[in-house]
C-alpha cells in the first residue's frame, strides 16, 4: 500500500485528493520542495538528502506567500521518515511535499486562507540523462523576474515559466533549456542551476541573477572548492561564455549533477562528459549514499537502528 501525508494524517495514496474549487489549484499559490533519498545497499538504510535545508527552504517560502504552516521542519523531517517507513522505500526516491491553500474561495490572495501541507513520494530514477550528457538550448523565454513572481521562491506558478522553456527545448530536439534573465545574464535550466568550467575555473550565476537559490548548487560549490580545488566565481555569466566553457553541468535535486555536452548545436570541450563533471559526479553520488564520512550530516537516516 502506497500511503502519502494528507491533511494531518498518513491515507491511502487514492484517498489523498483535493476538491476542484481549491484556490491554490486555480492560481499556483502554492510552495513545493523536491527532495531525494538515496538507498545505501551495504548498510540497508535510506538517507534523505539535505533535509534540512529543504524544510527550511519550504517554510520560508510559504511565510513570504503569508502561509502559516503549523509544522517545524523537525516535525516535517519526522513526518517524512514516518512516510519512507510507511512506504517501505529500499531504493532511491523522490519526495514531494506541497503547501497550498485548501480553501473552497475564489480571489487570488494570500492572506485569511488556511494552508495545508501534503507529502507524497515518488519513485523516477534519473531525472536527465547523468551518464551521457545532454543537449541544451538558449530559450526563447525569459525567467521570471524577481519583482514579478521571485524565482527565489519554489513557487507553484512560477512553473509555467520553466514548462514553457522546457517544451520549446523538448519540441525543437533538445533536452532541457537555458534561460536568461530579463537583465540577458544566463539564469538557470527549467529546473537546475547551471556551472561553466573554464581555466580550471567554475563559475555560476550569482544569486543576484534571478535563480533559485539551489541546495545542489550550494553543495557542489563545497565539493568543487574542497575536493576537486577548483577556484568558484559567482557573478553574472553571459551567453557568449556557454559556448566557450571547456565543461557545463547542471545541479539539482532532480537532475543531481548533469553534465551538458552542446549548447545551441555548439560542442561543449569535446563534446563529451569533461575531466572536472566527471570527477565532481563520482564524488556526489558518493556523498549522497552517505559513503564519505564528513559529508555524513547532509543525510537524516530514515530507519532506526
Ligand atoms: N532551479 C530551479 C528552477 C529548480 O526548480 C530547481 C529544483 N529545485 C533548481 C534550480 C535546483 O535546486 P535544488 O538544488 O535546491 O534542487
Amino acid at each position: 500500500m502506497e500511503y502519502a501525508y494528507f491533511e494531518g494524517s498518513f491515507v491511502p495514496i487514492d484517498e489523498a485528493k483535493i476538491n476542484i474549487k481549491t484556490n491554490s489549484f486555480h492560481y499556483g499559490t502554492a510552495v513545493f520542495e523536491g527532495l531525494r533519498a538515496y538507498w545505501n545497499e551495504k548498510e540497508e538504510q535510506l538517507y534523505i538528502l539535505f533535509a534540512r535545508e529543504h524544510y527550511e527552504r519550504l517554510l520560508s517560502n510559504a511565510g513570504a506567500l503569508f502561509m502559516d504552516v503549523p509544522h517545524t521542519a523537525e516535525d516535517l523531517i519526522e513526518i517524512t521518515r514516518e512516510l519512507l517507513k510507511k512506504n517501505q522505500i529500499r531504493e532511491d526516491v523522490y519526495i514531494r511535499p506541497i503547501v497550498y491553500f485548501k480553501d473552497l474561495k475564489l480571489t487570488p490572495k494570500l492572506i485569511d486562507y488556511t494552508p495545508e501541507i501534503a507529502i507524497y513520494t515518488y519513485s523516477f530514477g534519473r531525472y536527465l540523462d547523468t551518464s551521457q550528457g545532454i543537449r541544451v538550448k538558449v530559450s526563447s523565454w525569459r525567467r521570471n523576474d524577481d519583482n514579478s513572481i521571485p524565482s527565489r521562491w519554489k513557487v507553484a506558478g512560477a512553473y509555467v515559466n520553466s514548462a514553457l522553456a522546457k517544451t520549446e527545448a523538448l519540441m525543437a530536439g533538445y533536452d532541457e533549456a537555458i534561460m536568461l534573465n530579463s537583465q540577458g545574464y544566463v539564469s538557470e535550466g527549467s529546473g537546475e542551476n547551471i556551472f561553466i568550467i573554464r581555466n580550471r575555473t567554475a563559475v555560476t550565476p550569482s544569486l543576484s541573477e534571478h535563480i533559485l537559490e539551489g541546495i545542489t548548487r550550494n553543495a557542489v560549490i563545497t565539493l568543487l572548492k574542497n575536493e576537486l580545488i577548483v577556484t568558484v566565481e559567482q557573478r553574472p555569466l553571459a551567453r557568449s561564455e556557454l559556448y566557450s566553457a571547456e565543461e557545463i553541468f547542471l545541479t539539482g535535486t532532480a537532475a543531481e549533477v548533469t553534465p551538458v555536452v552542446e549548447v545551441d548545436n555548439r560542442k561543449i570541450g569535446t563534446g563529451k562528459i569533461g575531466e572536472i563533471t566527471s570527477q565532481l559526479q563520482e564524488v556526489f553520488f558518493r556523498a549522497v549514499r552517505g559513503q564519505i564520512e564528513r559529508y555524513r550530516s547532509w543525510l537524516t537516516p530514515v530507519y532506526d537502528k
